[in-house]
């Protein structure tokens, strides 16, 4: 048996800066990778097919999930997201960890699956990025100009709903400085390469 990479399950309600953590790092870990979800959401500017997301049509993604080629999926603002099997479980039998940015309904699919499937449940840990208040994120939310009004109630309502699940992770970073969160992540992601649950059974004999 090899030793097997992480899967870091990371959540967090929408405004609370976790592209910015993750990003930041990434930049300190460039060992660690990404994987790449299916949406069928439009590519915002700047957001690239096979890079951000794999961009899919309705039809396409629900023949995928027809063939099984889904670790979890789900129904986030309205459109369908989802993680495929071919971004996660090849690359951490290897011994890479890859990261998983997805919502806590996607989350709680993962720990459900990781229940009757030993490999997945020593593989996996569960992170939940936090904001320092709800005062907080609700400013975050409304400073995002590009947002309308009912957008705004939309992402406020489901980030309260999704802050209540916090306890179901194994982690808690607070974002409130940027600089302290992404020490305190970089730190944390660092550990999980010490993780007794990742290593192979025969290492001391
Ligand atoms: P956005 O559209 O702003 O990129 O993402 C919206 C939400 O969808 C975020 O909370 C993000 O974590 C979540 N999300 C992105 N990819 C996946 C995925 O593959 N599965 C699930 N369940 N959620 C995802």
């Amino acid at each position: 048996m090899n030793k097997l990479g992480t899967i870091i399950v990371l959540s967090g309600p929408s405004g609370v800066g976790k592209s910015t953590l993750v990003g930041r790092v990434r930049e300190q870990m460039p060992e660690l990778q990404f994987s790449i979800s299916c949406t069928t959401r439009s590519p915002r500017t700047g957001e690239e097919h096979g890079v951000h997301y794999y961009f899919l049509s309705p039809e396409e993604f629900a023949e995928r999930v027809e063939r099984g080629e889904f670790v979890e999926y789900a129904d986030v603002f309205a459109h369908r997201y989802g993680t495929l099997k071919k971004e996660v479980l090849d690359r951490v039998r290897s011994g890479s960890s890859v990261i998983l940015d997805i919502d806590v309904q996607g989350a709680l699919q993962i720990r459900k699956a990781a229940e009757s499937d030993p490999e997945l449940k020593r593989s996996t840990v569960f992170v939940f990025i936090g904001p320092p208040s709800v005062e907080t994120l609700e400013k975050r939310l409304r400073g995002r100009a590009t947002d309308s009004e009912e957008q705004i109630r939309l992402r406020l309502e489901t980030a309260r709903r999704e802050l209540s699940f916090w306890k179901e992770y194994d982690y808690l970073v607070v974002n409130g400085d940027l600089d302290a969160a992404a020490a305190d992540m970089t730190g944390l992601f660092r550990s999980f390469a010490l993780r007794t649950a990742g290593m192979p059974e025969d290492l001391f004999r």
